[in-house]
């Protein structure tokens, strides 16, 4: 089964305005220039990165210039800078920098001098590992940190023409292809931390050299045959590894390597490298044909967006090995919720358009997008969450050990940094989610105000989609050039749109959830309206957290609850089924974006003053309720945060 459509390319539409042209202009001004500092241990009052400072010690060491100093910080420290790389290129697609260009060279150049001559490439395992390279695939992430650089090789090139990182990534992955395989001298092994599958994919769409799919497929058909790689491994080191308890989780199960994916019925263990797994394993599949690995990655699919989803968008139910749980189990207070999981999800969830769009795949794109990626960044584009719980209390996040990863507010920067980097990375490539189209149609999964061209059967076709969605749900889009048909992916929270066309209302076709029409050569205008009312979230009462409960929602964006408006104790709070739900323009945040309000109700303390009661009324007092949206939960000061509240039914 082949891909029905394509992504767009890196120079292929542009975000300049709008709601996301505020968050791209806070990435490209801010947020790249602040993380290379970090990068560079240039923060005050933050934990130093160490990330450029081993990769010159590694290139140092290949000139032989060794000083002495040792590699410090955790083994994948190379791809943080490489999640910088990617994000550096989508800015000088979008924007050119001689300077930042500049920056970028000096890295590659160091990445080259760093790498060995047998085209081994990875600071941790240069300064470290030396002749022991590959001794831990489960755990060292040398073929993760590899997936990176390559992914930000390819946006390099994407963006500049110049082949040289990729040449280095090509030299890279010809000393992994060697290493790797089921040919005799080679290791049947394949990476602990899922990514280079996915990269490799991406490598071969530029270069279209086949061995770099093939390569891919092996990783992804070799993981969890048997004999178990990593228990191999484990024997052959003769070493104690420090393994996840088995009161937490079967072994491997964590890395998805128990058993062979065609054979594995749930997505499973440590949340990011179950995603980026099914990014590639879609890929692979698509590339391959191969019916039986894409029925694998629909059930993996399906089963995440099925019962392990929150209504964020997030994914990964525990902080125990920041993985997923089992079917249902969402805890709100204990979250994990990772951004890394969360950007990962969109990777996925674009790659499964291509194959077919689908638009309750792109619905979960847009809620994790919307909600719990944005939520990661503090609105100055400093400050960073790492774990993006739906409910904070942070008595319990000072005190009790299972609460410590959810914080009650951003951090600078974090000893394991996969987060910010990663954000940025998206925000810079956010291009590449609006639309993916084939010969004929061109799909509109994401309203963001763009422009686009792209060459169809019948010539280019110049598109420009204005709107300040998701301020309202308004979106006018000029399409000029040749003739195609369009389709736009009707939201699953939207109850009512209209499409005009040319002024005229139209009843379009509608397919998988697109409404599409075809439109002549030259000039059309098209206006969609998509209903935006607030409305309440209820989730499936199989979920037990959830049960009795309610959230709000208005177009993409959840609501919450803060002590900032509501005092301490939100669990208290109840919304009345029959009570309106209104925008509140008085609270409005960046972009143009409501706060909600509502009458509710908050339970008193009553009349009797001990622990437990017998027969009491729960007494409650009317109250406003005011809901803002969750994406800027936490930017006034530390406190209370709650998404899902107690639902009165009227
Ligand atoms: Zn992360």
């Amino acid at each position: 089964m082949m891909k029905n459509t394509q992504p767009v390319s890196l120079k292929q539409v542009k975000i300049e305005k709008g709601f996301w042209g505020y968050y791209r202009d806070l990435a490209f001004s801010s947020m790249i220039p602040h993380q290379w500092r970090a990068l560079n241990d240039d923060l005050s009052d933050a934990p130093p990165s160490y990330s450029l400072r081993n990769l010159r010690l590694a290139a140092d060491r290949n000139r032989g210039l060794s000083s002495g100093e040792t590699y410090q910080g955790p083994c994948f420290l190379d791809s943080d800078l490489a999640k910088w790389l990617e994000a550096a290129a989508g800015r000088l697609a979008a924007r050119p920098d001689e300077q930042l260009e500049k920056s970028i060279d000096e890295v590659i150049d160091l990445l080259a001098a760093a790498q060995e001559a047998d085209g081994y490439l990875n600071t941790f395992g240069s300064l470290v590992l030396g002749k022991n390279r590959w001794r831990n695939l489960r755990d060292e992430h040398e073929l993760y940190c590899s997936g990176h650089l390559i992914e930000a090789a390819v946006a390099y090139f994407e963006a500049t023409g110049k082949r040289r990182f990729i040449d280095i990534m090509e030299r890279n992955v010809a000393c992994i292809a060697e290493a790797f395989g089921r040919e005799p001298g080679q290791r049947r092994g394949y990476p602990g931390h899922p990514e280079l599958e996915l990269a490799l994919m991406r490598l071969f769409h530029v270069t279209g050299n086949p061995h770099h799919a093939r390569l891919a497929r092996y990783f992804i058909e070799e993981r969890g045959q048997q004999p178990l790689y990593f228990e191999e491994e484990k024997k052959r080191a003769g070493r104690e590894q420090a393994d996840w308890p088995p009161y937490i989780r079967p072994p491997l199960r964590q890395y998805q390597a128990h058993k062979p994916l065609k054979e594995q019925q749930t997505l499973d263990g440590h949340a990011v490298r179950a995603l980026y797994l099914l990014s590639g394993l879609v890929d692979v599949a698509a590339e391959s044909g191969s019916s039986e690995l894409m029925q694998t990655a629909e059930r993996l699919w399906d089963n995440c967006i099925r019962h392990r989803l929150y209504v964020t968008g997030g994914v990964g139910s525990t902080h125990h090995g920041e993985a997923f749980t089992f079917d249902n189990h969402l805890p709100n207070g204990t979250a994990y919720a990772e951004t890394c999981a969360s950007i990962a999800l969109v990777f996925a969830a674009r790659r499964m358009l291509e194959v077919q769009p689908r638009s309750a795949i792109a619905d979960v794109m847009e809620r994790a997008l919307y909600n719990n990626c944005l939520a990661s960044v503090q609105l100055d584009g400093t400050r960073f969450f790492y774990v993006n719980p739906l409910q904070v209390w942070p008595s319990a996040s000072q005190q009790e050990p299972d609460h410590w990863h959810v914080k009650p507010e951003r951090q600078k920067w974090f000893g394991c940094a996969c987060c910010p980097t990663n954000l940025i990375r998206l925000l810079s490539s956010l291009d590449r989610y609006v639309f993916t189209y084939n010969s004929q149609t061109i799909y509109q999964h994401l309203y963001i105000d763009s422009e686009a061209v792209f060459s169809m059967a019948n010539g280019l076709v110049q598109l420009t989609c204005r709107t300040r969605y998701p301020a309202d749900g308004a979106v006018t889009l000029h399409k000029d050039g040749a003739a195609c048909r369009l389709a736009w992916r009707v939201p699953g929270w939207c109850r009512q749109h209209t499409l005009m066309q040319d002024g005229r209302q139209v009843v379009p076709d509608i397919e998988n959830g697109y409404i599409q029409i075809d439109c002549p050569a030259g000039p059309v205008t098209v206006s969609l309206t998509f209903d935006m009312q607030p409305c309440r979230v209820t989730c499936d009462p199989a979920v037990p957290e959830n049960i009795g409960k309610v959230c709000l929602q208005r177009g993409p964006l959840l609501y919450c609850l803060e002590e900032a408006d509501q005092g301490r104790e939100l669990w208290r709070l109840y919304l009345p089924d029959n009570s309106p739900v209104d925008l509140d323009w008085h609270q409005a945040w960046p972009g143009d974006i409501p706060g909600l309000k509502a009458a509710g109700y908050r339970q008193a303390d009553g009349p009797v003053d001990s622990l437990y009661r017998f027969a009491e009324t729960p007494e409650l007092v009317p109250v406003r309720l005011n809901f803002v949206p969750y994406y800027v939960w936490g930017n006034r000061g530390p406190g209370e945060m709650l998404v899902w509240l107690h639902a009165l039914p009227g």
